[in-house]
């Protein structure tokens, strides 16, 4: 089945989803988007996407301050969704891409209020982002995350990625699989699309939002789980670089890359180097309640099952 995107208020073969060169959001990184994941699940041979509402809930957040007002509600951007992933038909992990936009074909103005808005939302097949098999290499980035006074880092703008790009490029042209930036005061901040988390003598520690984090669902996904299902509170604080170096187990945790463990910072060892027992414990959690297996979970997952008719 060929794949659909809802665009312009319809839904169109994917290949037809275009935009003029004029657009304002393409000369200015003026949109908000999200990714969310579509899970699939073989023996209900359907897909369950993961916190879908949450992800819309932070979108709104983001059209908010960039003045972009959509003519859809909460629920109807959830409606949408769910249909253009069933016409799609995928049986397989999917990654959605909803994105709110300054449409209006107009570049020399920087005053957002008056233009125009749009939206599109799109799926594509989407694997591991980071082998979450293994314990990625990290390096602490040359790059700062982003301030709060510069653009606002807890919506997904997209003009704001540019920080995440220069330092994840940066550091895979250095060797690493990833980054981890240092906010202007120096404390950790986050990955370049990952929040962060270490334990350390059985603690689980992470950067509070007002170190410029995103913050994330996966993140309030793995600080639930690990309540719950283990009663292990996790500690909001600032962490230093050096605090990276002495963790006993390390992992970032995003819609993309899941939950990653964390192997060594700057080519310092972390434990033995591979995944730690607490990271695989969550993990494994993780994995059963974004499939839809963690009945307690269910209400996170959005179910949608493939249609068979084209768009
Ligand atoms: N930080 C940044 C900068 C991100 O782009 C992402 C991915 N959305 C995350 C953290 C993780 O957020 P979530 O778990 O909501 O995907």
């Amino acid at each position: 089945m060929p794949p659909v995107a809802f665009h312009k208020g319809a839904f169109v073969p994917l290949e037809q989803a275009t935009i003029g060169v004029m657009t304002h959001a393409f000369h200015y990184g003026t949109a908000v988007f999200e990714g969310v994941r579509g899970n699939w699940n073989e023996q209900e041979e359907r897909l369950f996407i993961f916190r879908m509402r949450e992800h819309y809930e932070r979108l709104l957040e983001g059209c908010k301050v960039l003045h972009i007002q959509l003519p859809y509600s909460l629920d109807e951007l959830c409606t949408i969704t769910v249909e253009m992933v069933e016409r799609c038909g995928y049986t397989q992990d999917i990654y959605i891409r909803p994105i709110a936009y300054k449409s209006e074909e107009r570049v020399a103005t920087l005053n957002l209020t008056p233009l125009k808005n749009d939206f599109t939302v799109l799926a594509i097949p989407f694997g591991a982002y980071l082998n979450v098999e293994a314990a990625a290499r990290c390096c602490t980035s040359s790059w700062r995350r982003m301030e709060d006074t510069v653009i606002p880092p807890s919506v997904k703008i997209s003009g704001l990625y540019v920080n995440s790009i220069l330092a994840k490029t940066e550091a895979v042209a250095a060797g690493f699989d990833e980054a981890i930036l240092l906010n202007q005061q120096g404390y950790v901040s986050e990955g370049t699309g990952e929040n962060l988390f270490l334990v350390r003598k059985g603690k689980v520690v992470t950067p509070p939002l007002e170190d410029n984090i995103l913050p994330g669902i996966t993140r309030d996904t793995v600080i639930t789980l690990a309540k719950n299902e283990l009663g292990i509170e996790t500690v909001e604080r600032h962490l230093r670089r050096a605090d990276l170096y002495l963790a006993d187990e390390l992992f970032l945790t995003g819609t993309a890359a899941h939950l990653t463990a964390v192997g060594s910072v700057d080519n310092h060892p972390l434990g033995d180097g591979q995944m730690g027992p607490l990271t695989r414990k969550l993990q494994n959690l993780y994995f059963d309640v974004i499939r839809g297996r963690s009945p307690r979970y269910l209400h996170w997952c959005t179910s949608a099952a493939p249609k068979l008719v084209s768009a």
